[in-house]
Formats: C-alpha cells, structure tokens, sequence
C-alpha cells in the first residue's frame, strides 16, 4: 500500500533517530507522536497550550511505559527556553486536535517562530516534518506562510520535499519534510 504523508512523516524521522537523541513533538495533541518518537529517541520534549493534551499524552505514554518525555504546557514558539540542546527530530500537526477544543489552533506566526528555532537547533543530518491540515478557517494562510518559508530556506543548508495526494477530495494534509545539511 502507498505511504500516506503521515506515516512518511513518521518513517523520515525514524532513519535518523536513537537512543542518543533528542527530538522535539511541537503540536503534542493526543501524543500519538509523541509516543512515537519517545519509543525512538533518548528525551523528547513535546509542547502544546492546552492542558487536556498533556493529560491524554500523560495517559498514553503510561500505558506504554514511556519515561523519557518532557511534557510542556507552552507555545511551541518558546521552545528554546526548554529544548537547549541539538535536536535530531522534529514534527509538526498543524490546525486543530479534533477531539478537543477546535478553536485552538496552531496559527502562521507562531509555527513560523518555532519552525525556525527548530531549524536553528536541529543537528546536521538531523530532520524535521510538518503535517499540514489546511481544511479548517484561516487553514490556506497557515498553508501558504509555512510553504513561503520553507521554499526560501538556502539549498546549501537545507533540503526540503513535499509528499502530497493529488487526486484526493476535500483537503487532505499533507506532509513538508526538511533535513538540514549544513550549519548557517
Ligand atoms: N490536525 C491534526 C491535529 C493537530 S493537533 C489532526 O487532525 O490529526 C494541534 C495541536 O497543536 C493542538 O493540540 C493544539 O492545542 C496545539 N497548539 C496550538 N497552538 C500551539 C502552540 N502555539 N504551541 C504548541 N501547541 C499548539
């Protein structure tokens, strides 16, 4: 069966990550990836502005006997007050967390703002990647500001794909992968 972009998003981060690794799970949600990448990876740090997706991720990575996660209640934004340290892996859901509060959503300026800290902090070799959902108010803007930014990072630092449906109704998301190649 084809890969849909999600589970590319997954399988891109998994080739470079170990049990030496940080990575970072921006949009934390119900913790699906935060799981993910903590089966993977030495510590994640994995943020999100809503107190009910720390709970659901708490719970998850309980069953799972995951212990290696730093859960935070802030933007991702902020996140080089709490992520120091060179980053292997990143990821990015953006839009809304379906089973919660749809009004909270992930908006351009501020997923611009940690898209860069994270590019900045990310290991050479290391990889970030960005679901986009788009179907929701204010979703195309979103869209477009993160496409905007990443078509101009410099080809000597960075490489960037798109894997996206074509012939799919509605807006499905789709997947922007980065790996950075050299320090600016
Ligand atoms: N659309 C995806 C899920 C996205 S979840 C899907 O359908 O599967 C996006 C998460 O980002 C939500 O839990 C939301 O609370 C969180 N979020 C919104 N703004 C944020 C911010 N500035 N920093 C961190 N997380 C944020």
């Amino acid at each position: 069966m084809i890969k849909r972009p999600i589970d590319l998003s997954h399988d891109f981060l998994a080739e470079v990550l170990d049990k030496d690794s940080i990575a970072v799970d921006a949009t934390m949600g119900n913790g699906y990836d935060t799981a993910f990448l903590a089966a993977l990876a030495k510590t994640v740090y994995a943020f999100d502005v809503q107190e009910q997706a720390l709970q659901n991720t708490q719970k998850r990575l309980t069953q799972l006997n995951l212990t290696n996660v730093k859960l935070i209640l802030d933007g991702h934004e902020n996140l080089d007050r709490y992520v120091t340290k060179p980053i292997r892996a990143a990821i990015f859901n953006l839009g809304y967390l379906p089973s919660a509060d749809k009004s909270v959503i992930t908006k351009p300026d501020t997923t611009l703002q940690a898209i860069e800290k994270i590019l900045a902090g990310l290991e050479v070799g290391g990889r970030l990647s960005i679901m986009i959902y788009y179907g929701h108010e204010g979703g195309d803007r979103e869209k477009d500001a993160v496409l905007e930014f990443v078509k101009e990072l410099p080809q000597e630092n960075f490489a960037a794909m798109l894997y996206q449906p074509l012939n799919q109704i509605n807006t499905p998301p789709f997947l922007v992968m980065v790996e950075k190649l050299k320090e600016q």
